[in-house]
């Protein structure tokens, strides 16, 4: 009997070919109706609560808990408490053990992790699937080598943990951010208060579950949920020796005021307006698929998206055809839909933001495209879109947009490409397209940017450090140098 046979009438019948229905189930997602905080290994009822939804359909997930200062308190003293009684004495090959498992566990429920994400946050479950789980599982992996090594990594230096380390995250890429922030932070023998964004906690809570069933040590991790006031309380709060933050340039900016004098660390991951530089001499078509990748990934959600596209002169008009055709192919809607491409906007405000700026765009004088595309009736949603003949002072090639609109300018000299792409308070990651090899050293010592694809956009690695210049922020993660954060090195 085929499989169409059994199948028999329960088949969805297409009504035409071009592309059938592909949703990945979500039965293997338990959620439950309520969560608290995650406080000292032990769930804890929250005082206050609010709801998460899913942004594709705007229903209602789960109730979550909106952490107080009080539960913020709880959470430090659990992370102090461990930090003193065992985790940071413990040696580097113990303490690596918990990261592989926790590795190997993010791994075997990869599935699992990778639709809940997709469901919360709005984002395709191919991405969530093939780059978030697999780069949060490599990052715990990565980290986990280097526990019992930290004496290798910074010779005659004495490095030593130090102490509580309080993280908040953004809603782009939850639980990979999870993994940048905690694995490092648990190598290196610190303990960890870590608030998700409001709008995405569902898998840092979800991890909660992976740390019980490595049985890490109570308090070594510690989650709470809640808006910016819980993320405001950490901040605050005496007990946290270090602050780990990747979000918007305007909370790291206030973030670092309250901190000043107080001793604490900081390291600031934040926004980013990365220029995509096209040479005339780059295989244009390999060119086309690094530009979609570099501004539609994720919505665009990305803060170092390649959201300004530079074409060399001579190729603007075939590279701006080729972009447009391109578009039009693009697959938007059901994140959980594994032929999605592009799936729906984070949350309301964030698609107000959106629509906010590419009024301004349309108002300054810029010409906007975006190609036919029916989008689903509830959730939010925003049509990929490109614009042309945009000035360099218009806002939408100055501000970080955070979703998927592109602005493209150009340019005729690699030097005038150098300063345009220079031209803003960013300074998170650049990208070059060119058969050169030499051009591409000359750009990247060049572009004030912390990180330079070549031929190549969005792509990362656990050993590859990433943070950013100037208004992006400080401090790097990822690499040898993630550790060095986390570790404090007086004699
Ligand atoms: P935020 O900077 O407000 O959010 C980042 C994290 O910080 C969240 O967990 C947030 O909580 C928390 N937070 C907010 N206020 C405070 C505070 N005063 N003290 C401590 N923590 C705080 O970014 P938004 O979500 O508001 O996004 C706004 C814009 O920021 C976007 O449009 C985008 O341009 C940019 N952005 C950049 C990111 C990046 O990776 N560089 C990531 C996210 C946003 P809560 O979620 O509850 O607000």
């Amino acid at each position: 009997m085929t499989d169409l046979d059994r199948k028999q009438d329960r088949a969805p019948v297409p009504k035409d070919w071009t592309y059938a229905p592909a949703p990945e189930s979500r039965d293997i997602v338990r959620l439950r109706e309520r969560y608290g905080h995650f406080i000292g290994g032990e769930w804890v009822e929250p005082a206050e609560t609010y709801e998460t939804i899913s942004p594709a359909t705007e229903e209602s997930l789960a109730l979550i808990g909106e952490g107080t200062e009080e539960e913020v308190d709880a959470a430090v003293a659990a992370a102090r408490d461990a930090f003193a009684n065992g985790w940071s004495a413990l040696p580097g090959s113990e303490r690596a053990k918990y990261l592989f498992r926790i590795a190997r566990i993010l791994q075997e429920r990869s599935r699992e992790f990778a639709v809940l994400e997709s469901l919360n946050g709005g984002k395709p479950i191919k991405e969530s699937r093939d780059v978030d789980l697999p780069l949060a599982a490599a990052h715990f992996f990565y980290y986990a080598g280097w526990a019992d090594k930290l004496e290798y990594a910074f010779p005659n230096r004495r490095p030593k943990p130090v102490g509580v380390a309080g993280q908040i995250i953004p809603w782009n890429f939850p639980l990979l951010m999870l993994a940048w922030k905690i694995a490092p932070a648990l190598a290196c023998g610190n303990t960890v208060v870590l608030k998700p964004a409001e709008t995405t906690p569902l898998t840092a809570l979800l991890f909660c579950d992976v740390l019980r069933q490595a049985e890490l040590p109570p308090g070594v991790v510690n989650i709470v949920t809640g808006d910016g006031r819980t993320g405001a309380a950490i901040v605050d709060h005496p007990g946290v020796d270090k602050i780990a933050f990747t979000g918007s340039t305007e909370v790291g900016k206030a973030i670092q005021r309250r901190l000043a004098g107080t001793g604490k660390k900081l390291t600031l991951e934040l926004g980013g307006k990365a220029a995509n530089i096209v040479f005339d001499d780059c295989a244009l078509d390999q060119a086309v698929e690094g530009i979609v990748n570099g501004i539609y990934f994720n919505q665009g959600h990305v803060c170092c998206a390649g959201s300004r596209l530079f074409a060399q002169e001579s190729i603007y008009e075939p590279l701006v055809d080729k972009l447009k055709r391109r578009l039009e192919t693009l697959r938007v809607g059901d994140p959980l839909d594994k032929n999605t491409d592009v799936g729906a906007i984070n949350s309301k405000m964030q698609l107000e933001r959106i629509v906010e700026l590419v009024e301004a765009g349309k108002d300054e004088g810029a010409e906007i495209y975006q190609p036919p595309c029916r989008l689903p009736e509830r959730g939010y949603w925003f049509v990929p879109t490109v614009f042309t003949n945009v000035a360099q002072s218009y806002r939408i090639a100055q501000e970080e947009i955070f979703g998927p609109v592109l602005s493209v300018l150009t340019f005729r000299t690699p030097e005038e490409a150098v300063e345009k792409a220079n031209n803003t308070p960013y300074g998170l990651s650049a990208g070059v397209w060119t058969e050169k090899g030499s051009r591409i050293l000359w750009m990247a010592q060049r572009l004030r940017a912390g990180v330079v694809w070549a031929n190549t956009f969005n792509r990362f690695d656990p050993t590859s450090p990433f943070g950013g210049y100037k208004e992006s922020g400080f401090g790097r993660e990822g690499g040898l140098h993630g550790l060095e954060p986390y570790l404090r090195f007086d004699e």
